[in-house]
């Protein structure tokens, strides 16, 4: 029933995340989580952890992590922002970068996530369309705007441009702030970190959730010019000045001390990228290049949602969108080799 202070509540259509499930048996490929577990470094961490600190707030500007990713990625302190999961420091970013009244750029199929913000924080924006082999073209981003925003790898479809690519976009928007959503860098590209010197327009986020198997954890970050960076924290100031706790920044920065368990389970997730996609395509499927932790893919002959309900009913979850274009794929996160097995027959099975 409509109440008397209806119409002062805010109406807005939401992200929907991946489903989840409390069933220990279902083969859970729909929310590019990472198969394996974090570094045992992190559950060392845990495992000693004082909890005689959870008394006191966090360290606000979470120094220990912030030393512990510049010395990781060779930055400065001051060019690194800290938050609560990437999709925090997103929103961070349209806040603080966002704020013209022309609209922020970004292409039609994406992280589905960039027009929420923009319809929450009331961010005009324009959808500039993939090509028919779901690229994008540089010089359609040559409008004047308020922004722009691309994942490289993109999302859902796993694509990634070089460096190259990167250069074009910020040399077309010189005047405008450019953040590249890195999210699934770690999974055979090319960090874009090596033009912040070059391009103060630009804005890099990254996430613990993938690469270094912490979704649970919530641990996201930028890199930018310092400039940049002290606009970022102000604005975070302006809402919330905790938005990273002490377990958190504890165990991230745990983490980024095992170079080797990363590099190795990144490796582990390529090869078996490379192994599904042959085994898709013997299937029958058409499969978009992908660089990331999850293929992007459609069968020539069986529809996609038939696909997905058969396989969600023998407990295999993979990620279906009722969006146009890709309204005939599925999207399939990369797990370990023997969850990739289980996919494979049964699919063999059902197709
Ligand atoms: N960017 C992209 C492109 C993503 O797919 C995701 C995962 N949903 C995120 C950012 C956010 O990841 P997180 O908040 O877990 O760091």
């Amino acid at each position: 029933m409509c109440k008397p202070w209806s119409d002062k509540l805010r109406k807005i259509q939401p992200y929907v995340a991946g489903e989840q499930s409390k069933n220990p048996n279902v083969i859970k490929l729909n929310a590019n989580e990472n198969p394996y577990p974090p570094s045992p470094k992190v559950k060392e961490v845990l495992s000693n952890f004082n909890t005689d600190n959870l008394r006191k707030y966090p360290a606000s500007d979470a120094s220990e992590l912030r030393t512990a990713l510049a010395k990781a990625y060779n930055l400065d302190t001051s060019q690194i922002f800290m938050g609560n999961g990437s999709d925090d420091v997103l929103a961070l970013c349209f806040q603080a970068f966002f704020c013209s009244d022309k609209p922020i750029l970004f292409p039609d199929l994406t992280y589905s996530f960039y027009p929420v913000w923009c319809s929450l924080f009331k961010t005009p924006y324009k959808n500039i369309p993939l090509d028919e082999n779901f690229r994008i073209n540089p010089d359609d981003y040559k409008e004047e705007n308020g922004g722009v925003i691309l994942p490289n790898p993109n999302a859902p479809t796993g694509i990634y441009e070089n460096l190259d690519f990167i250069e074009k976009i910020l040399n077309n928007n010189t005047d405008s702030i450019v953040i590249i959503d890195e999210a699934y860098i770690d999974f055979g590209g090319q960090s874009a970190i090596s033009l912040l010197d070059k391009y103060q327009n630009l804005v890099i986020v990254q996430t613990m959730s993938k690469s270094r198997s912490l979704a649970g954890l919530r641990v996201g970050y930028a890199f930018a010019s310092a400039e940049l960076i002290s606009v970022l924290d102000a604005v975070k100031n302006s809402y919330n000045s905790y938005t990273m706790d002490s377990v958190t920044i504890s165990a991230a920065a745990a983490s980024l001390n095992d170079d080797k368990y990363f590099k190795d389970t990144c490796n582990k997730i390529i090869n078996t990228r490379q192994k599904t996609i042959k085994a898709l395509e013997t299937l029958g499927f058409d499969v978009v290049p992908s660089m990331a932790n999850f293929v992007l893919a459609t069968h020539k002959s069986v529809k996609a949602i038939n696909i997905f309900e058969q396989l969600k009913k023998q407990n295999i979850f993979v990620r279906y969108f009722k969006i146009p274009r890709i309204d005939n794929y599925l999207r399939i996160t990369i797990g370990t080799d023997d969850e990739m097995y289980k996919l494979f027959y049964a699919l063999k099975k059902l197709l």
